[in-house]
């Protein structure tokens, strides 16, 4: 359904509502190959009104299992240097670039990104966040639609427009690349210290809308996967997320991890959707 610059008037309560309808249709998903090898589709969790959504790469053995992002080691960090920044891990929104795990936690492959893409696009416009902060290279490459490494990026934010939504994108390292290598840990502490000046500055300009017809986002439905066929997507689709290694990949030192798990607060089912 098309209408005229009806986005803006959306409420955070409607957008939740869309939310939890993209929630339903990422779960049945067949879009892809991981359907048939996940436990759980790894929606996201967190705040469905963030200003800060932080974007991984793939569910991991732990997170496949409770059906929640960034519950192992690498999630831990997370949380603590949120906490170091005065963040809370329930302010926030968490999520990953491919929502059902690769199995033996390899690297997701690009129709597999590409299938999921639609449902990191839904996310964006319906959260609306200030600052999305990509962790690791793949979620980097995807975002900014470029084959530039996070090494290179990390700790330079920029505006880029996602969907319907301009944001503020900083790029970080992973923080499983972070676990072992203190060298890592210490760059990616001082970029996460720049984080609330980055909030602070607020939603960058927005897309305008006025004289064309535009496609609400919450009218927009996600496609049925059934009703789509999933084409190998082209270079300039998905840039090559593969080639640098050391702080970029996400599941190397974490798949050597002992299950560490994360005590929740809420039932799965509640977090699971995002909403706190
Ligand atoms: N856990 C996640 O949910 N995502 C990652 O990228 C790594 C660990």
């Amino acid at each position: 359904m098309s209408s005229l610059a009806s986005r803006s008037v959306t409420s955070p309560t409607e957008r939740r509502e869309q939310l939890k309808a993209v929630y339903e249709q990422a779960n049945g998903c067949t879009r892809c190959p991981l359907h048939q090898t996940r436990t759980t589709v790894v929606f996201g969790s967190g705040n469905a009104d963030a200003d800060l959504m932080f974007v991984g790469e793939a569910p991991g053995a732990n997170e496949d299992k409770q059906g929640l992002p960034f519950v192992g080691q690498a999630g831990k960090l997370l949380t603590k240097l949120l906490n170091e920044i005065g963040l809370d891990r329930t302010e926030v929104f968490v999520c990953n670039t491919v929502k059902c795990r690769p199995p033996n936690n390899r690297d997701p492959h690009p129709n597999e990104i590409e299938s999921c893409n639609e449902y990191l696009r839904r996310q964006v416009e319906l959260i609306q966040p200030t600052v999305i902060c990509t962790l690791g290279n793949f979620s980097t490459k995807l975002l900014r639609g470029d084959n530039t490494g996070i090494s290179r990026l990390h700790g330079q934010a920029e505006v880029r427009t996602i969907g319907a939504r301009a944001i503020r994108l900083y790029p970080l390292y992973h923080p499983a690349a972070a676990l072992y290598t203190p060298s890592n840990l210490e760059i990616l502490r001082s970029d996460f210290q720049r984080i609330p000046e980055l909030l602070a500055l607020g939603a960058p300009e927005q897309p305008g809308f006025e004289d064309e017809e535009v496609t609400d986002p919450a009218d927009e439905e996600v496609t049925d996967p059934a009703d789509e066929e999933v084409t190998e997507p082209t270079s300039e689709q998905i840039p090559e997320p593969f080639g640098e290694q050391d702080a970029e990949s996400a599941d190397d030192a974490e798949a050597e991890e002992p299950e560490l798990g994360m005590k929740l607060e809420a039932e799965p089912s509640a977090v699971q959707l995002g909403l706190f």
